[in-house]
């Protein structure tokens, strides 16, 4: 069991001044993995001084100063690649292969992607008499959630230093372990101190702090959409620019003419990927009357073949929720759902069998959900999938917007421009046509209650910088 009592504050590692501890639990096991500081307002502080002595020097340097660690940087997450994967098996309880695959692969991938932008990005531009300059916001608040730990850290804090930032990242409390790691990574590349600050704590307090604190310039969040009304609210006092990344409730819409087993099985996959602790997935899967009961039972077989189990084994597809709280939560909507009329016709709330340890939900498939019930309408974050039945385009298009949320979505038809009608219809930050894949170069973010700016790309490097203009 690893016992830490620093934090990365100012280059270096340095006591907590903290004396709570975080006690990181095994999901699959519920042991006890570590313990890390829970850090309050003082170690909050002092990364927020270090981070605002360094602003300056650091958001003068050239593209090339800030290329040469941030090159480091990859190089870092790639060799650390297979230690990575096991840090997300042990905290959060990803499947090994997902874990590798995904939670280790994604910010490596996200990373170097902004080798490219920063590489490419115009920092001016000529408006008739007048000299224009993206300069960088600031000292940063990066305040990430446990899902996918390191991706989140990555998408937020690797453009903030490409855009000349200086940061302070607040991460899950399930998951500090991989923040620990990654703070490794950033020292290791040679980032002047100061750059880059590690407060591990919990939202309430360190979170609190670091989002109130009056030297932090921007805040960017992502997590639920309760914290990011409450985030949203304390920048709005502050006068700091806000990201948030918040919840969604995506509907993934097959229309008459498309390969129906194909996009049900993929929905299926999408769903249950990450023990369905996806902010992008496709929680609402929306077919034609006429075709529901052959939807239904395909997701129903496909969902059966997804048996919980060890997440540090290869062959396992379905790993454990990240808690004890996040378990209990998700089968009180499975319960719900089916209080209020849903067929359940794979899984349920009952504990896997054989597995007595850990916080395990079996792959579960509602069938006949209507759009007014719970569990159509808010954020489950668990391995389940609700069917939704409709009559005509106009009656699904309804109900693919009938949520608060817009973070994401999916279209499938006979060809990719009556898909691509559709989508643009929808009321959502991204849609996926025909089963496309994850594009980590274009703009992400929320429509409506699912978030304010967008990640990734170039346009996430837009969101740390501010505009100046000289006039001659
Ligand atoms: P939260 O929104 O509570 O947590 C996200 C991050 O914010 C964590 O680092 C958390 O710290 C921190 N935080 C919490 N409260 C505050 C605060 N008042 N001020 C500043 N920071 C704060 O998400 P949870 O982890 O509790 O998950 C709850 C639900 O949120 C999930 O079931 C899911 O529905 C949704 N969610 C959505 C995500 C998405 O990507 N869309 C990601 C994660 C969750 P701490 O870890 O200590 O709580």
């Amino acid at each position: 069991m690893q016992q830490h009592t620093d934090q990365y504050i100012d280059g270096a590692w340095r006591p907590s001044l903290a004396e709570a501890r975080i006690e990181v639990l095994n999901p699959a096991t519920e042991e006890l993995v570590a313990t890390v500081p829970a850090g309050g307002a003082a170690d909050v502080d002092a990364a927020v001084a270090a981070a605002r002595a360094a602003a300056r020097s650091w958001g003068r340097t050239t593209r090339e100063e800030r290329l040469a660690p941030l090159g480091r940087l990859c190089d870092g997450l790639a060799a650390r690649r297979q230690e990575i994967a096991e840090t997300v098996v042990a905290e959060l309880g990803s499947p090994i292969r997902f874990a590798t695959a995904v939670q280790a692969t994604l910010p490596l991938t996200v990373a170097r992607s902004y080798l490219d932008v920063l590489a490419k990005y115009e920092f001016e531009e000529q408006v008739g008499n007048s000299t224009v300059y993206a300069e960088p916001a600031g000292v940063v608040a990066a305040v990430t959630p446990w899902n996918y730990p390191l991706h989140q850290i990555v998408a937020k804090v690797v453009p903030a230093l490409a855009a000349g930032c200086t940061v302070v990242l607040k991460p899950a409390e399930y998951t500090p372990l991989v923040a620990r790691l990654f703070a490794e990574l950033v020292h290791d590349a040679g980032f002047p101190p100061g750059v880059f600050n590690l407060v591990t704590g919990v939202g309430t307090e360190a979170g609190a702090a670091l989002v109130e604190h009056p030297d932090v310039d921007l805040v960017s969040f992502t997590g639920s959409t309760a914290v990011g009304r409450a985030i949203g609210a304390a920048a709005g006092r502050g006068v700091k620019r806000v990201a948030l990344e918040l919840g969604g409730k995506s509907a993934n819409v097959v229309l008459p003419g498309a390969d129906l087993a194909r996009a049900v099985k993929a929905n299926v996959a999408n769903v249950l990927a990450n023990s369905g602790q996806t902010c992008t997935a496709w929680t609402r899967l929306l077919v034609h009357r006429d075709q529901y009961e052959e939807a239904v039972a395909i997701a129903a077989e496909a969902a059966a073949g997804y048996l919980p189990g060890d997440p540090t084994l290869p062959t396992t597809r379905l790993g454990p929720v990240a808690s004890a709280s996040q378990r209990d939560r998700v089968r009180a909507y499975i319960t719900g759902a089916v209080a209020q009329g849903a067929r359940l016709v794979a899984g349920g709330a009952q504990a896997p069998e054989g597995l007595e340890r850990g916080y395990y939900v079996r792959a579960t498939v509602l069938a006949d959900v209507t759009p007014g019930m719970t569990v159509a309408q808010e954020e489950v974050f668990g391995p389940v999938l609700s069917i939704l039945a409709y009559r005509d385009e106009e009656e699904a298009l309804e109900i693919a917007n009938g949520t608060d949320y817009g973070l994401a979505g999916g279209v499938w038809a006979a060809d990719s421009e009556t898909a691509a009608a559709f989508a643009r219809r929808m009321d959502t930050g991204q849609v996926d046509i025909n089963g496309a894949r994850f594009n980590p170069a274009a703009p992400f973010g929320g429509y409506k209650s699912s978030g304010v700016g967008r990640e990734l790309g170039r346009h996430g490097l837009a969101e740390f910088l501010q505009t100046k203009s000289l006039q001659f």
